[in-house]
């Protein structure tokens, strides 16, 4: 099987569906040449002991062990709220790439709020926003002419994770189509950040499939991690297997799509 893409970044990646993607993408058969981790404080640690690193590591330290073992795998600082901290990481992965520019772009990092409409605050709510919706954007803007690149230079039609994608990882609590569980899970800031940048992934796939970049929103399942919590049923190697399994099939026909970590489709 071909490797998946040649180069991938993944943001947030020093715990939970992050680091995952980044341990499996690396110990895949084919693994991709680059993979690029990025995470805000990639010297860390920060203190904090991870749900998903398991044996009670602290936040980068598991990143930073995965690096060692894997040539691969390169840690670039990178905070999504941060621009300047964003146009450093892009100079930095351009310059690893030469002129083959970036073929995976994972927007991963996000942060959770379970805020009702009781306890609801303002500027809680905008830094959600900042980190689920505005964050992810400004990656794809400045990250723009390295995927542009790859998708001129890999030689390949049509759209697909080798040639050059963008993957946010959503939501079904930002559906709302679905809208699951309000009175269990009212947590207005995080649904409706997600519910924004689900229309962010609508937009990017209609303007840049032109351009020969694919977009789509992926829900991972209710996963063990920080931010799932031990209550959740799935694991984080189940399903980033299942979302591994879905980019390596994703192309035209689904670029825009809405789909969960198996691959079904889901309401907007
Ligand atoms: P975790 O809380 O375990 O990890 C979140 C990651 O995002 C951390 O690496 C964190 O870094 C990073 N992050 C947060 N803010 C920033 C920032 N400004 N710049 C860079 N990195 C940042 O969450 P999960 O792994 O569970 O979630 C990953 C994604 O999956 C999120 O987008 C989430 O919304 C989505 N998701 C998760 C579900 C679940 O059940 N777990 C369900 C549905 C969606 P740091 O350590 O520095 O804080």
């Amino acid at each position: 099987m071909a490797a998946l893409a040649r180069s991938v970044l993944v943001t947030g990646s020093n715990r939970g569906i992050g680091l995952e993607l980044v341990r499996q993408l690396a110990a895949s058969p084919r693994p991709p040449q680059h993979i690029f981790a990025t995470c805000r404080d990639p010297k860390g640690p920060r203190g904090k002991v991870s749900v998903g690193t398991g044996n009670g590591m602290v936040l980068s330290q598991a990143l930073q062990e995965l690096a060692a073992q894997h040539s691969s795998i390169k840690l670039v600082q990178l905070d999504t709220v941060n621009l300047p901290s964003i146009q450093g990481a892009m100079r930095a992965v351009g310059y690893h790439l030469k002129d083959q520019g970036l073929n995976l772009l994972i927007n991963n990092a996000g942060i959770s709020s379970h805020a009702t409409l009781r306890s609801l605050d303002s500027r809680e709510m905008l830094n959600v926003f900042a980190t689920n919706v505005v964050g992810p954007l400004q990656v794809v803007k400045e990250f723009l002419p390295l995927l542009e690149q790859a998708a001129k230079s890999t030689g390949k039609e049509g759209l697909s994770c080798s040639r050059a994608a963008v993957i946010n990882i959503s939501t079904k609590l930002g559906s709302i189509g679905l809208c699951l569980r309000v009175p269990e899970a009212p947590m207005y800031p995080y649904r409706a950040s997600k519910a924004a940048q689900n229309m962010v992934t609508r937009c990017l796939a209609a303007e840049l499939q032109d351009k020969g970049i694919l977009c789509v929103a992926i829900h991972p399942g209710w996963v063990k991690t920080d931010m799932g919590t031990e209550e959740a049923p799935l694991t984080v190697e189940h399903s980033v297997r299942g979302i591994l399994t879905v980019l390596a099939s994703l192309s035209q026909d689904t670029s825009g799509a809405f789909l969960d970590w198996e691959g079904n489709s889901l309401p907007w």
